[in-house]
């Protein structure tokens, strides 16, 4: 049974308890209870999480003179306080990360890429094998930020009923636009077969194997039919955020993040290099961030945390560093700039024992260790010339500086 199977007979139920609401009700849908009858095997898994509602979407009519919201109001799903009023704060991990990531706002168009398409140009300045891996990750990456940003705003962002994480989510789309932007400004610049690059993912085994792999997780989640608010739906939502950010953000992004950083240590493809640096640092967050809502879920609904459940996460991201490694293989038939497929397993496990971890799962890989250091002190770098040295990386806006001026 595939991991997507396992829960659409008690997806099934919450579908028709919502239908048979929505039959009734007005066009405008106010939010609705889910009367959703006991699971008949699970003695009562099958029984509404958390409050036993359906939460808000910040849709609802206005209520003149409701109460004013309470902190303790708050859920992170299936919540029924107003979504529309993003105080008082309950998360502030999440406001912290909207902040932090207006802080880190740069533009593609602002890194120089002159000597890139010099580089590119040169017969001689790449070998076949390092043009291999640009445009394999440029046709992987043009692709895969516009799916994120489809999961965010089409499937995720219904689902998380609370405000501030919902703020973050909007500054993460935006820049997930961002992303898609500074593919584009590389392929226009090194002026490659844009057509070939961006259809890729529709053409190239290696490309699409990842994408074909995350998809039913967001197509899932944007299903119209589909609400949380049972411990099945729940987990649902939980399965198929931890397929996004842990898995997609926060494993398949790794081969080719580090492949194309490599360049960039080498003094090969600079501009490229900082626009991926600049992306890794984003997404180090979208992850983190991620894994601070699977948490968050998981302390507020711990029904959904079955032993069974954990297993099949455990089975999911096992899947994932498999895809990875397959990519590795794919992207580069030989040795290359000091890099091998071997030594992407070793750096693969390595990864997804962390994100074991910071999900509160085992870990599931012994004795691997990171032969990539120098990728975590390019995550780590804080308010310090970059490490291609070309520019300050860890810049504020205007605005932000100010600020910090002022204080
Ligand atoms: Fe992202």
């Amino acid at each position: 049974m595939s991991l997507l199977d396992w829960n659409d007979a008690a997806v099934e139920e919450v579908i028709t308890a919502t239908q048979v609401n929505a039959a009734a009700s007005t066009p405008v849908m106010p939010p609705v209870m889910v009367n959703v009858e006991e699971d008949d095997d699970e003695g009562g898994s099958g029984e509404i999480g958390g409050s036993g509602e359906i939460g808000l979407t910040g849709l609802e009519s206005l209520e003149m003179g409701a109460a004013r919201i309470q902190v303790d109001d708050k859920k992170i799903i299936n919540c029924r306080a107003d979504l529309n009023q993003l105080v008082p704060f309950k998360y502030k991990w999440a406001w912290d990360k909207y902040i932090a990531g207006c802080a880190n706002h740069w533009m593609p168009n602002e890194i120089n890429m002159a000597a890139d398409i010099a580089l590119w140009k040169s017969p001689n300045g790449l070998t076949e094998d390092e043009r291999l891996i640009i445009e394999r990750n440029l046709g992987f990456f043009s692709t895969a930020d516009s799916l994120v940003a489809n999961n965010l705003v089409l499937a995720v962002y219904r689902h998380i009923t609370n405000p501030e994480c919902r703020q973050y989510l909007l500054r993460q789309a935006f820049e997930e636009a961002l992303h898609t932007h500074a593919y584009q400004h590389v392929i226009e610049s090194l002026a490659l077969d844009e057509a070939e690059i961006f259809n890729m993912y529709r053409e190239v085994p290696a490309v699409s194997r990842k994408a074909v792999w995350a998809l039913p997780y967001t197509q899932s989640l944007s299903d119209p039919n589909f609400h949380t608010g049972t411990v099945q739906a729940d987990q649902r939502l939980l399965r198929d955020l931890i397929a996004f950010y842990v898995v997609f953000e926060g494993i398949f992004f790794y081969v080719g993040f580090t492949q194309i950083l490599s360049m960039g240590r080498r003094n090969k493809m600079m501009g490229t290099s900082e626009q991926f640096q600049y992306i890794l640092r984003d997404e180090s967050m979208h992850m983190n961030f991620g894994i601070d809502v699977i948490n968050q879920i998981k302390i507020e609904n711990p029904k959904l945390w079955t032993p069974e459940f954990q297993a099949q996460m455990i089975k999911l991201i096992k899947e994932g560093v498999d895809l990875e490694y397959q990519y590795a293989v794919d992207t580069m038939p030989r040795g290359i700039l000091g890099m091998n497929a071997e030594m992407f397993k070793d750096y693969l496990q390595y990864i997804a024992n962390r994100r074991f971890s910071q999900i509160g799962l085992p870990k599931q890989y012994t004795g691997v260790t990171n032969p990539f250091p120098w990728m975590s002190e390019i995550m780590d770098l804080k308010k310090e010339k970059n490490f291609f040295e070309t520019r300050v990386t860890e810049y504020q806006t205007g605005g932000a500086l100010s600020w910090d001026e002022a204080e």
